[in-house]
């Protein structure tokens, strides 16, 4: 039997870990940390669950097909949670008046008969200039912006538009958006699904590890984040770790609020916020109007951070708190009691979707796979879980149709 080590186990390592496993290979999985799971995780207070860092994956058939090979029953969105809010003054629905809606129409439905590639980003064009471009400035700054920092944790000024917007305009049959989806107990059920199926399948997992990857035989995956790949590669690969050291990242942070009483006045999936208000929030998640289980005491989760927002990594959790408090007023004119406050600081944990990693992107394609390694994880084109897990297909056929 083969033997591939793959080497981090967050999301991207374990997925790529089953899909192996389950073609045959032997697997060893090596995890730095004393846990699998990554970024991944679940607080659990007395007052109900607090993500540590995302709240679900998106609804796809791959992703449906994941929770039913680990028998995990998959919590499902309220009906509430199909109302989505941006801000503009107070949180809206819409955000536009009819003057600019009419002008956003006028804009776009004239691009959209001639084709849909009219509106393929160019390279090198941040997603700001896309959409001052082609949607205008008004839906570029309520809308674009603040849809894109809620999932990219940066404003769209620093934005690559065609690594984020490119996939959309590739021949590949898309999926119809289904909503989202994650474990009852949250997304640390998952973690614990994808675990206990891992040792059933045999994957041998090696925590607290400390991986030489000159030492290790056969193919090789390394599914860390892009830091932590470049200095795993420097002695091996130096070409590739160079390449992978532009590669810049960033910050965020998540903060969940349990309240004494709810807010009512906004039942929806949640609020992003867009630049231009001196707010620091990117968006809060209502996570009570959610997940019918987040409902034990309700809470919300705040999102903040980003490249340009270094500093808030470093504000003690009393000074966080109160600014949260007083955003949370100017947003939804709220002032409920807290009962209980969980904070994750993921310092320089994502990778920053920029001009840079368009240009890195670039030359991965020519460099990779090398020789029998190859590269996982959330810095090669898809932030997002379910992008994660398309790509933990892929490269599990390609080493199957090589190795097998
Ligand atoms: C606040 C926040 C909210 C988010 N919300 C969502 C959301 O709602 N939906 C969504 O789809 N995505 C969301 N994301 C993004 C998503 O969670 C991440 O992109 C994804 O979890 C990354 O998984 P990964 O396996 O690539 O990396 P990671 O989770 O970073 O895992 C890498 C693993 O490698 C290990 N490692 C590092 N170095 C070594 C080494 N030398 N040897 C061995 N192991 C090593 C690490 O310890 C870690 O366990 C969110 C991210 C954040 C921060």
């Amino acid at each position: 039997m083969k033997t591939v080590s793959v080497i981090g186990a967050g999301f991207a390592g374990l997925s790529v870990s089953l899909k192996l496993a389950q073609k045959g290979f032997q697997v060893d999985l090596y995890e730095s940390s004393s846990r699998v799971g990554g970024l991944l995780g679940t607080d659990t207070t007395e007052h109900g669950i607090a993500e540590r860092a995302a709240n679900a994956l998106i609804r796809t058939s791959k992703a449906e097909d994941l929770f039913r090979e680990l028998g995990l029953t998959p919590s499902l969105p309220l009906d509430s949670a199909k109302k989505r809010f941006l801000f503009r003054g107070k949180p809206r629905t819409w955000p536009l008046s009819i003057f600019e809606t009419v002008g956003l129409i006028g804009r776009v439905l004239p691009k959209l008969l001639r084709g849909k590639t009219s509106l393929k980003p160019r390279p090198q064009e941040t997603l700001e200039k896309w959409g001052l471009r082609l949607l205008g400035p008004s839906a570029t700054q309520h809308i674009l912006g603040p849809a894109m920092q809620g999932i990219y944790g940066n404003e769209i000024s620093g934005l690559s538009a065609s690594v984020i917007l490119g996939p959309l305009f590739s021949k590949k049959k898309k999926e119809k958006y289904q909503g989202l989806l994650t474990g009852a107990g949250g997304m640390q059920d998952l973690v614990d699904h994808l675990e206990a199926k891992l040792k059933e399948l045999g994957v041998r997992v090696h925590l607290n590890a400390s991986v030489n990857v000159s030492e290790l035989k056969g193919p090789i995956i390394v599914a860390t984040s892009a830091s932590s790949a470049c200095r795993l590669l420097k002695e091996s690969h130096p070409s590739l770790s160079q390449v992978l050291s532009e590669i810049r990242m960033s910050s965020l942070m998540s903060v969940t609020l349990f309240f004494n009483k709810p807010q009512t006045t906004y039942q929806g999936f949640g609020c992003l916020i867009p630049r231009g208000y001196g707010l620091k929030s990117l968006g809060v998640l209502m996570n009570s109007y959610i997940f019918a289980d987040r409902n034990k005491t309700y809470n919300e989760t705040w999102m903040m951070g980003g490249e340009k927002e270094q500093d808030l990594l470093s504000f003690s959790d009393s000074d966080l708190l109160k600014l949260i408090a007083d955003e949370r007023f100017r947003i939804l004119g709220h002032k409920e009691s807290l009962l209980d406050y969980r904070i994750n600081r993921w310092d320089k944990a994502l990778p920053y979707y920029d001009l840079q990693l368009e240009k890195t992107l670039e030359l991965l394609k020519s460099m990779l796979p090398a020789k029998e390694l190859y590269l996982h994880g959330n810095y090669l084109g898809g932030i997002g879980l379910s992008k994660i897990l398309e790509r933990s297909d892929v490269l599990a056929e390609e080493i199957a149709s090589r190795y097998a």
